[in-house]
């Protein structure tokens, strides 16, 4: 059965009991809940709540067992959201906000206690969008219940030195394939992913992939001894405390040298918190790991910034290969970037070659690294092995 149930009451059915542990708040899709508690043993109605409203969210952000017990009024439908999911976003709130809220609850605990022998007549708040935070915590558990049913995988696409067309290393890229809703595609879910705070989870789980298959297609010898992985990573990994610690653990649990992996990042993920993102870039570099810019050229290109970051590629976007490079502009711009990188001392690669002209156009402009769908679309590791035996057995 899914730990993150929907709760189905009958009228008369009791949610939680007064005095119960807590681990979880709910908020009531449909339905209307009573809520009371027994004073000398007499039961005392607090308050009703109904469609859109949360029910014990105190005991969450307090710490403390149920102050009421819930009984429903009427047939009802209540979605649970567990403490977990609660507090990590109570986490997140800005300090001074959750410092009021603190002391708020903590004032309002105390003064329900003096006078519980009362009524006490709180004012019921609801939420004014329910349905879409509902929706969003369904994807969201369905994110984590995936995670944990491992239905999400990487698959792998080869990165290529242009001069000889030689595999120089891979870019993992996750894929989902939901049980009922089949694959859904990664622009998809790491949005939401950031925004509710289960990338980390996500990210986690890539890195120890991505180390764990790196350490595997590196046994099968490729034919560049630098051959490495590319992780994507978001703005909110990069800030994470610990995560560079993490990243070197399971570097060395995969006995991996920290220059065969590379973290990509785009330039928009950084700008939230981009001093503290500097410093811990600093420290992956200081590791040994590659730094790389994703999508170099659609975001804000914000040079005196991206020179202080210790980066070792830049990755310019698919979206000026292909057609684009009929365009002059677009090839101007491509050139520019080829020249931003010799002068920064970086890589370049360029993502989204489709065809031979595509690749032909980059040799001439001076391009030495690319990725995309004219070598190999993103492939399972599998693949790549065997890629790596065929080349070796007909060499
Ligand atoms: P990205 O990092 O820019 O990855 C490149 C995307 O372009 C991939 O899409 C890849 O399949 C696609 N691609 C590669 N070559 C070609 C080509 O020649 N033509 C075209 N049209 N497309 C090409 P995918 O796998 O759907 O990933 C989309 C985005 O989702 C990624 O863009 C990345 O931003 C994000 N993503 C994927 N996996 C992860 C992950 O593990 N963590 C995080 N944070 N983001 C991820
Ligand atoms: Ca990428
Ligand atoms: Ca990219």
């Amino acid at each position: 059965m899914s730990s993150y149930a929907e709760v189905h009451l009958e009228p008369g059915e009791i949610l939680y009991h007064e005095g119960e542990p807590n681990d979880c708040a709910y908020i009531i899709e449909s339905g209307e809940v009573v809520l009371f508690s027994q004073v000398d043993g007499k039961r005392i109605d607090c308050e009703r709540r109904g469609e859109n409203a949360i029910v014990g969210e105190l005991s969450i952000l307090t710490n403390r067992p149920r102050t009421v017990t819930v009984e429903a009024l009427t047939q009802c439908r209540i979605f649970r959201v567990s403490a977990d999911q609660i507090l990590a976003r109570f986490e997140r709130l800005d300090p001074l906000l959750r410092a009021c809220i603190k002391t708020s609850l903590n004032f309002n605990t105390r003064m329900a206690e003096q006078i519980s022998s009362q009524y006490v007549p709180f004012a019921p708040s609801t939420l004014s969008n329910a349905r879409d935070i509902v929706e969003q915590f369904k994807f969201e558990n369905d994110i984590l219940e995936g995670l944990d049913n491992r239905e999400f995988s990487l698959v792998y696409q080869p990165i290529v030195r242009l001069s000889n067309n030689t595999m120089i290393g891979v870019e993992a890229l996750m894929r989902w394939q939901h049980p009922e809703l089949g694959n859904i595609p990664p622009f998809k879910f790491i949005e939401v992913a950031e925004a509710m705070g289960s990338i980390a989870k996500i990210t986690n789980f890539a890195l120890s992939e991505a180390c764990a298959a790196l350490r595997r297609i590196r046994q099968a010898k490729p034919e560049s001894a630098d051959f490495y992985a590319s992780i994507n990573v978001s703005g909110k990994d990069i800030v994470r405390v610990g995560f560079v610690d993490l990243v070197a653990h399971v570097l060395d649990i995969n006995e991996l040298d920290p220059s065969t992996l590379k973290v990509e990042v785009t330039e928009t993920s950084l700008i939230n918190n981009p001093e503290f993102a500097a410093k811990q870039l600093a420290q992956l570099r200081a590791l040994g790991c590659g730094i790389s810019i994703d999508d170099f050229g659609t975001g804000y290109s914000n040079l005196a910034y991206l020179k202080e970051l210790p980066l070792t590629a830049l990755k310019i976007d698919r979206t000026f290969a292909g057609d684009a490079f009929a365009n002059a502009t677009s090839r101007s711009i491509v050139k520019m970037l080829l020249g931003l990188g010799k002068e920064m001392k970086v890589d370049i690669i360029a993502e989204g070659l489709e065809t031979q002209d595509d690749v032909d156009t980059l040799r001439t402009l001076g391009c030495h690294y690319a990725q995309g769908y004219h070598y190999s679309k993103p492939v399972p590791e599998a693949e790549i092995i065997q890629t790596i035996m065929a080349k070796r057995n007909a060499a």
